[in-house]
């Protein structure tokens, strides 16, 4: 799970080039050309970022900026309201979301889904998506050019939605939006703001595919959820409208 050193300088320079708050880093690019990173596409995804999430939506149909696309059934853009404030990422499709062209849909899903209800929350109130809107192959995790490729259109997603908080799943998700290589063990269950998104409240947390295969690690997760709840000013088994 852990990123060659050589893989995160390939990362940290794309976000340098297209996070206007990361440019230092572009510094040494030179020999890295937009073709030898994207073979697949002529141009990166941030260069037509559309305004709107349904118009995004169609151009994620049609990306061919990373390999994904060559393996993809469904692009699988995200779902979901997002009016409660709460955003979910997650790290990618897998096979059930692939087929299906939906987020966490197979059990991970269902999981995921008891997780949001036991906040006293609709799937349909939150909103759910993932580092990569493409499957990588056998479920592995996306390489950081594939998640640097893909980056353009998750930040677009949280900047047309604006949440106020964020629930990211796993540590590719963390990796991806929070910027950092820090395993997820040791930095689940703290509050992060940044930066480059100012005013949303981040809580890193366990995928729910980890849960399954560490059940003892739920209680952990109820707890990051609980203290979500409490920056929503929700309590325990609290139905509300809107934010
Ligand atoms: S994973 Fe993202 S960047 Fe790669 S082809 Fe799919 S939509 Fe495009």
């Amino acid at each position: 799970m852990e990123s060659s050193s050589a893989e995160l300088s390939v990362y940290l320079r794309y976000l340098g080039r297209y996070v206007p708050s990361l440019g230092f880093l572009r510094s040494g690019e030179s020999s890295l050309s937009g073709t030898e990173q994207f073979p697949l596409s002529r141009e990166p995804i941030s260069a037509g970022i559309p305004g709107d999430l349904a118009a995004l939506e169609r151009k994620s149909q049609s990306c061919r900026a990373c390999s994904l696309c060559e393996t993809r059934t469904n692009v699988v853009f995200g779902e979901g309201s997002g009016k409660s404030g709460l955003m979910f990422v997650g790290e990618g499709p897998g096979a059930d979301e692939d087929r299906t062209g939906r987020p966490f849909v197979g059990r991970a899903g269902e999981l995921l889904t008891k997780m949001i209800q036991a906040m006293g929350l609709s799937r349909e109130e939150v909103y759910i998506a993932n580092t990569v809107k493409c499957r990588p192959p056998g479920n592995r995790v996306p390489s950081p050019e594939e998640r640097a490729a893909c980056f353009p259109f998750l930040e677009a997603q949280i900047r047309l939605l604006n949440p106020r908080y964020m629930i990211l799943l796993g540590q590719t998700a963390a990796q991806v939006v929070l910027k950092q290589t820090e395993g997820i063990t040791r930095i689940r269950g703290k509050s992060f703001e940044i930066g480059e998104f100012p005013r949303i409240r981040i809580m890193p947390t366990y995928h729910p595919a980890y849960l399954l295969r560490n059940p003892s690690a739920k209680k952990e997760v109820w707890a990051d959820l609980q203290t979500v709840m409490g920056w929503m000013g929700r309590s325990f088994g609290q139905r509300t409208e809107g934010r």
